[in-house]
């Protein structure tokens, strides 16, 4: 017998129909003979359409109400698995956050698991029961519901197979696996078999969806054995691994090594430049603070060469959602940081290679910045970590630069992915 949580994102529980079909697959595990909780997303879409319904109520919504309103997908398909289950003799019962409960930070739209009492879930699995776990929500000190970021349901399965103690966390998502690259722009993408934490940690922090950046922060932390899979193909049996497994960097072997593991993309950021910067110590202090005071997370920075007044340019990137906060921010600090002139643009896109390889190997980002200059791409900002080289280039150019990237690196794979 294993303890094992299952994972359904949002396009497995897309209907009656997908529900029916995760229902049947729970089944198979519990069959079995294992310990089954199942973390479910709300249906594809559903999530957007709650945070327009907010959006159109008041653009300057309560986050505690947001929360109660964007946590309600979750909800209906916790409850509608459950319903499904029982009804092909599984028995099966829903928890919401609030009632295991799933404890949290008090950050409404964006907070941290703090805590998941087991008591009640370990009783209930005891008894053969199936746990179906809305994702997504937990709920604070004061009472509120509370959700945990776009993509959260990620976390919330790791952190439940983190304090049951499970045996497997499995992702079921509309891929097979993580590939070298999104699939559904290089058709030539290649499936990992394994990637190492750091690795996908970098991955999904630089725009690879695939997996919420905190799930795979929270997994390397908790040594949580997490496997992405497909929840539309009829395959090998689950823990026959069929899927990605996301592993400690002692457990790849040599010959799987590449230079380069994945290429991630992100059209998500926006590009500041504050123009004519008085050239003086403390004056990137004055940009940043009133950032950080703000909550606004910048990423790419760069200083521009000086100019003979004693002047330098200053460009940034935030992400999108961000830039009229950020610009509002920015203007009402325009005397104290001393600019003389914000431009801003949000039709860039960043660019990220990732791999361990990197720590080991030199010329790694030269090929990447002549792969794109021979074909005319211009890169208007750069960022480097000890195993991610980033650039900033213009929107249009995003699916080209992947493309040509994947090429030059050697991860094209024979044939392209069905
Ligand atoms: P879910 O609703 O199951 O949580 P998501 O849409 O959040 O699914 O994540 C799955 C999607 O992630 C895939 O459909 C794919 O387009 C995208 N993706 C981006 N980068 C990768 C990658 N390197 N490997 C696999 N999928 C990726
Ligand atoms: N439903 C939430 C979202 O769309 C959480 C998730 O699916 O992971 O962001
Ligand atoms: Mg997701």
């Amino acid at each position: 017998m294993a303890r094992i949580v299952m994972k359904f994102g949002g396009t497995s529980m897309a209907g009656i129909e997908r529900i029916r079909s995760v229902a049947a697959r729970v089944k198979r595990e519990w069959q079995a003979g294992n310990q089954v909780a199942v973390v479910v997303s709300a249906m594809a879409g559903e999530t957007d359409r709650l945070v327009g319904f907010c959006r159109e109520a008041s653009s300057l919504y309560d986050p505690r109400e947001y929360d109660v309103v964007v946590s309600a997908g979750e909800q209906v398909t916790s409850g509608l698995l459950a319903i499904a289950l029982q009804a092909i003799g599984v028995p099966a019962r829903s928890w919401l956050g609030w009632q295991l409960p799933v404890h949290t930070s008090d950050a409404h739209a964006s907070a941290r698991i703090e805590g998941i009492d087991t008591q009640a879930l370990d009783a209930s699995l005891a008894q053969g029961e199936v746990a179906v776990i809305p994702g997504f929500q937990g709920v604070a000190d004061s009472g509120r519901v509370t959700t945990l970021g776009r993509g959260g349901s990620d976390t919330s399965a790791v952190a439940v197979a983190a304090a049951m103690k499970a045996d497997r966390c499995d992702i079921y998502t509309d891929v097979d696996g993580v590939y070298t690259t999104d699939p559904r722009i290089v058709p030539r993408a290649r499936k990992l078999k394994r990637v190492t934490y750091e690795e996908m940690l970098e991955l999904a922090s630089v725009g690879a969806k695939v997996l919420q950046t905190r799930s795979v922060g929270l997994a390397m932390k908790e040594g949580v054995r997490v496997q992405v899979l497909s929840s539309f193909v009829d395959g090998p049996a689950a823990d026959t691994l069929p899927g990605t497994m996301i592993v400690g960097e002692e457990e790849i072997e040599d010959v799987e090594r590449q230079l380069i593991t994945g290429i991630a993309h992100d059209k998500n950021e926006a590009k500041i430049t504050l123009v004519e910067v008085p050239d003086r110590p403390g004056a990137v202090a004055a940009i940043f603070g009133p950032l950080a005071e703000a909550n606004i997370n910048v990423d790419v920075i760069v200083q521009n060469v000086a100019h003979a007044t004693g002047s330098t340019d200053v460009t940034f990137t935030v992400p999108g959602a961000e830039l009229t906060r950020a610009l509002d921010v920015l203007q009402k600090a325009q005397v104290s940081i001393g600019y003389n002139k914000l431009v801003h643009d949000s039709r860039v896109s960043k660019i990220s290679i990732v791999g361990v390889g990197m720590r080991s190997h030199a010329g790694v980002a030269a090929t990447m910045f002549k792969t794109l200059g021979e074909r005319g791409i211009n890169i208007l900002a750069i960022a480097t970590s000890e195993i991610k080289v980033s650039v900033l280039i213009h929107e249009d150019e995003t699916e080209l630069a992947v493309r040509l990237l994947h090429t030059a690196y050697g991860l094209d794979a024979e044939e392209a992915a069905a």
